[in-house]
């Protein structure tokens, strides 16, 4: 092969032009040509091929460390079970009598949560004139005096964390004064400028954020964990190149991370929370980090139990693999610092471990600011500054946002501010004190009542606020549809099966009620499955309610497109005038 044979086509050309070479010359030339780009041709294949390789292994090497053999093998067999059932659930009969099922459900939906029949005037467009003051404000009473669970009377699991009417008042006179704030405008706002950096101030004090801390307030915990991931995922990839972000959460993280995850393209492992600690295993965790990782996480505590992660171990690893790890407090938010104080046992949780590089912590649940505001915290600017949002050449003029939205409501950050203020340490260490305590009342009850003792388990060992419990026995669903039909509206969780009552203010004082309705209930169930047996009908098989319904099938399909298809029917529900 002749040496000029490497160069590329166009500088050979321009040699060939200098020869000024006869026809015959250049045929001969470009068929060398020719010759060189198959050639090329195949070198460039050959390195396609060895990088192809060298990215196979590299994906395979960190399944296999990841998950290991069996692991691996564990997730192939659920992934063609999914599929098979997938495509088993799109054949012609299967697939007509699912809708057809479907529909019905959601019909029943419907009814149940858009009113209609006569009587009920329904608004499809503006009114061509406008209400009058008194007419808007009559028809806010009804409204607001829908029939409802009745969360006022402590009837509702979590969902409604207030502090009292008192302050209720004093949100509402804050909102009044500053309906119209915006605090994209810091000068023409500037006291809800001062008021939202004095929220985090506050916020971050209360995690023993060290000097250097910052935070930003945001619309409510999922921004804030939305927040936490981008600036991981950014973080990674401005200073160490990642472009295909991994990070790793405890299966009971709440699934805000999961949103995450598809709104920012972050691929998820989720690790197991086993009995009997139901705490993320750290092990796997370990197994699971690789060059791609971009975040670890960990709750304190996590929805579905109520139970506080291994945040030492899990700082201890991330110092390790120098990698930041989120701490996701939203639930926990101002009952979980104050536990020390209030004299409750507590496990570390917040920035005095070394490896905790972000805290979301919702001032709209434990803090009883009103919904729609929440607060997430760094340990240094250098993670902040990756959720930034700057936009310098735009027509419109220099713009920097620090999260999702634009324009932000000012009225909420003074109802925030307020509440903070209104309550005080002492406020909160009193609030902490009585719904710890409610939580206590409820687990010792299934813990220690032998009418419940013996059905009912408590799920770990919950130290804030949500008490979550499993039935070895009975249907724990069934148990569930018993307390709704007493008004009652507890959490149904899956995987596994079991509810949780997260206790707030409004529940304190009814607990006592609770646990005697509960032991009820589980009699009846019981009473129930007695029968049934005795009938020789088998304890399966009885009429279900609602969530025995939902969940009963949900956890039993491999391919969860069903559940799907309700959920999202569910959500078109909620637009039907
Ligand atoms: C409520 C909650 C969130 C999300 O908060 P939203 O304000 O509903 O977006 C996140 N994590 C935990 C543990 C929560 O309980």
């Amino acid at each position: 092969m002749p040496g000029s044979s490497r160069l590329p086509v166009s500088l050979r050309d321009t040699f060939s032009a200098h020869r000024g070479s006869p026809r015959g010359q250049l045929a001969v030339l470009n068929i060398e040509v020719l010759v060189a780009n198959v050639n090329n041709n195949n070198r460039l294949r050959n390195i396609v091929f060895i990088l192809f390789l060298l990215r196979w292994s590299r994906i395979l090497f960190y399944q296999l460390k990841g998950r290991g053999i069996f692991g691996s093998l564990s997730d192939l067999y659920v992934a063609v079970r999914r599929y098979l059932y997938g495509v088993f659930l799109r054949l012609p009969g299967v697939r007509d009598k699912v809708q057809t099922q479907v529909s019905e459900s959601l019909l029943k939906l419907e009814r149940k949560l858009v009113p209609s029949g006569p009587g009920i005037e329904r608004v499809t467009a503006l009114p061509s004139t406008g209400w009058s003051t008194e007419e808007v404000s009559k028809k806010l009473n009804e409204l607001a005096a829908m029939e409802h669970t009745r969360w006022e009377d402590g009837r509702v699991s979590g969902a409604v964390y207030h502090g009292g009417d008192d302050l209720i008042r004093l949100q509402t006179e804050a909102f009044g004064k500053f309906t119209v704030s915006n605090p994209i405008h810091p000068d023409v706002f500037p006291g809800v400028r001062k008021m939202e950096a004095e929220v985090v101030a506050m916020v971050l004090s209360l995690f023993s954020a060290p000097e250097g801390a910052v935070g930003v307030t945001t619309s409510g915990g999922t921004e804030s964990i939305l927040m936490a991931c981008l600036s991981a995922r950014n973080k990674a990839y401005a200073e160490r190149g990642v472009t295909s972000p991994e990070m790793i959460l405890p299966e009971t993280a709440h699934t805000a991370f999961r949103k995450a995850g598809e709104y920012f393209k972050i691929k998820i492992h989720l690790v197991p929370c086993k009995a009997p600690h139901y705490k993320a295993h750290l092990p796997s965790i370990s197994r699971l980090i690789n060059p791609n990782t971009v975040l670890l996480v960990g709750s304190a505590p996590n929805f579905p139990h109520g139970i506080i992660d291994d945040i030492s171990g899990l700082s201890k690893l991330a110092v390790r693999k120098r990698l930041p790890l989120h701490v996701d407090c939203c639930l926990g938010s101002f009952i979980i610092p104050l536990l020390p104080k209030a004299g409750f046992d507590f496990e570390p949780f917040d920035f005095r471990l070394k490896g905790v590089t972000s805290i979301s912590c919702d001032t709209h649940k434990y803090g009883f600011a009103p919904k729609g505001n929440s607060t997430v915290l760094y340990r240094s600017d250098a993670y902040r500054k990756y959720q930034y949002f700057i936009s310098p050449d735009w027509s419109g003029g220099v713009y920097a946002s620090p999260s999702i939205a634009g324009s932000r409501p000012g009225a909420l950050i003074a109802g925030c501010w307020a509440s903070l203020m209104a309550q005080g340490e002492n406020g909160y260490v009193d609030a902490c004190h009585k719904i710890v305590g409610g939580m206590k009342k409820i687990e010792s009850a299934i813990r220690e009542n032998p009418a419940l003792n013996g059905d009912l388990k408590v799920i770990g060992r919950p130290l804030v606020s949500v008490v979550a419990f499993h039935s070895p026995s009975l249907d724990i669903y069934d148990v569930a549809d018993g307390m709704g039909k007493r008004g009652w509206h507890l959490n149904a969780l899956q995987n596994p099966a079991a509810i949780h009552v997260a206790v707030t203010l409004p529940i304190v004082p009814v607990v006592d009620d609770l646990v005697r309705d509960l032991v009820e209930v589980v009699e009846e169930v019981k009473e129930s499955e007695r029968r049934r047996i005795a009938e020789g009908k088998g304890a399966k098989g009885a009429v279900k309610g609602d969530t025995a319904a939902l969940y009963g099938v949900a956890g039993s399909l491999p391919n969860k497109s069903v559940v799907v298809d309700l959920a999202k029917g569910f959500l078109d529900t909620l637009y039907k005038v």
